[in-house]
C-alpha cells in the first residue's frame, strides 16, 4: 500500500516536472482520435472554450458532449448548453479523462466531429514510441525510434487536413497516457528535438517491424528515388526471422479474379524479385494471356508478414510461402535496431545505418 502511495506520489512528481522542464519551442500536433458519432463524456476538465465563449466547469468535470449538425449539445453540472464547432476542451491540470484513457494537452471537437488531441510533439512520442516499438528493446534503440517517429509526425503535419496525423498505423499508433512507459519516455527526452535530415531537410523517416535481412529500396515499395531509402543488407540474425503460409489454389482464383485476372487452370507463375530479395512482381501466364500482379499487392490480397517469399507449388491444390520479416522493409529496421543496439551501437549510428547519408540535427 504504502508502495503503491509512493509510486503515486512519484508519478506526480514525474508528470509534473514533464510539464513545466520543456522549452517554449516545442512545435504542436493535433492528432485525430475519431469521428464523433455517439455522446461523449469526459472527466477532470477545467475549462472549456468556443471561438466565442469561454465556459468554467466545476467539480470533477464532468462534461458529456453530443454532436449534431456541427452543434455540440453540452451537459455539465452547471447545466446544458449549446455551442458552434469547434468546442475546445481544456484539462484541470495536466489530463484530461475520456474512454478510460488519459490524454495530455487538450482536446477539440472539431466542425466536422472530429476529436481530435492538441498536444506537444514531445509529449505525443511519449506515447507513439512504446506503441510502435516494444519498451524492452535497449534503450539505443528506442532512441533511434524517436528520432524516427518525430521526424516523421514532422514531414506529415497537415496530412488529413482538420488535423495532421491520425493515431492507427495509417499515421502513427497513438494512444494517449495508457501507453506510456518510463523508458521509451527516458528516449523521447533524451533525444528531444532530433530529427533525421537529408541537405538540411527533413527525411521520409519510414521504419518496419523487421526486415528479415536485407531493408528494401523505395522505389519497388511506392516509388520514387530516394537516397537514403536504399536497401541496406541488415543483421544477420534477422535471416532466422521466418514465416510460413499455406493457400489454396482455389483461394488464389478467388482472389485473382476480384482483381479482374482471370487464369486458365493451366497457368505458369513466376517471381520477379528485387536485391533485397523480395517479391517484386508476379508473373501469370497461361496459354493465351500474361499478366502482371505486384508484389505488395499480393502481399495485401493475403495478408502476408511481408513480400520476402518464396513460393512453393504442393501438388494437392496448395500452395507453400515460406518468408522471411514483418512489414514493407523501408528505412529503420526496428528488430534490427534492438541487434544494433545490443552489440553497442548508439542510436545515431544506428539511424545513419538504416538512412544511409543522413546526418541527426536539433529541430528545436
Ligand atoms: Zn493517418
Amino acid at each position: 500500500m504504502l508502495k503503491k502511495f509512493l509510486l503515486l506520489i512519484a508519478n506526480i512528481i514525474s508528470l509534473f516536472f514533464l510539464s513545466f522542464s520543456y522549452s517554449q519551442d516545442i512545435p504542436t500536433i493535433r492528432i485525430g482520435l475519431e469521428k464523433v458519432s455517439r455522446t461523449l463524456s469526459f472527466s477532470n476538465v477545467g475549462k472549456m472554450a468556443t471561438d466565442y465563449l469561454d465556459m468554467e466547469v466545476e467539480g470533477k468535470g464532468f462534461v458529456k458532449i453530443e454532436v449534431r449538425d456541427s452543434t455540440a449539445f453540452i451537459e455539465t453540472v452547471n447545466g446544458l448548453l449549446q455551442v458552434t464547432l469547434p468546442l475546445r476542451i481544456y484539462p484541470n491540470g495536466y489530463f484530461i479523462n475520456y474512454n478510460s484513457n488519459h490524454y495530455r494537452g487538450y482536446l477539440e471537437i472539431s466542425p466536422n466531429s472530429w476529436l481530435i488531441n492538441v498536444l506537444n510533439i514531445e509529449e505525443y512520442l511519449f506515447s507513439v514510441v512504446p506503441s510502435e516499438m516494444p519498451a524492452y528493446y535497449p534503450l539505443e534503440a528506442l532512441k533511434a525510434q524517436a528520432v524516427a517517429s518525430r521526424t516523421y509526425a514532422l514531414v506529415n503535419r497537415g496530412r488529413h487536413g482538420e488535423f495532421d496525423l491520425c493515431s492507427t498505423v495509417h499515421c502513427q499508433v497513438y494512444k494517449g497516457i495508457r501507453a506510456e512507459n518510463d523508458k521509451s519516455t527516458r528516449a523521447v527526452l533524451e533525444t528531444m528535438g532530433e530529427v533525421a535530415v537529408y541537405n538540411n531537410q527533413l527525411i521520409k523517416a519510414f521504419f518496419h517491424s523487421s526486415s528479415g535481412g536485407y531493408t528494401e529500396d523505395c522505389k519497388y515499395v511506392w516509388g520514387g528515388d530516394i537516397p537514403y531509402l536504399k536497401g541496406v543488407k541488415d543483421v544477420d540474425e534477422l535471416l532466422n526471422d521466418s514465416w510460413v503460409r499455406v493457400i489454396a489454389v482455389n483461394e488464389l482464383f478467388e482472389k485473382l479474379s476480384s482483381l479482374g485476372i482471370n487464369v486458365n487452370r493451366n497457368f505458369s507463375l513466376e517471381l520477379e524479385k528485387t536485391v533485397s530479395g523480395r517479391v517484386y512482381r508476379i508473373w501469370l501466364r497461361d496459354s493465351d494471356k500474361a499478366y502482371i500482379l505486384m508484389g505488395t499487392t499480393f502481399r495485401s490480397l493475403f495478408n502476408l508478414p511481408s513480400t520476402l517469399f518464396d513460393m512453393i507449388l504442393e501438388g494437392d491444390g496448395r500452395i507453400l510461402l515460406k518468408g522471411r520479416g514483418n512489414g514493407h522493409g523501408v528505412g529503420l529496421s526496428q528488430k534490427g535496431a534492438k541487434f544494433l543496439a545490443e552489440k553497442g551501437y548508439n542510436y545515431k549510428e544506428i539511424l545513419k545505418y538504416y538512412y544511409q547519408g543522413v546526418d541527426i540535427a536539433k529541430w528545436y
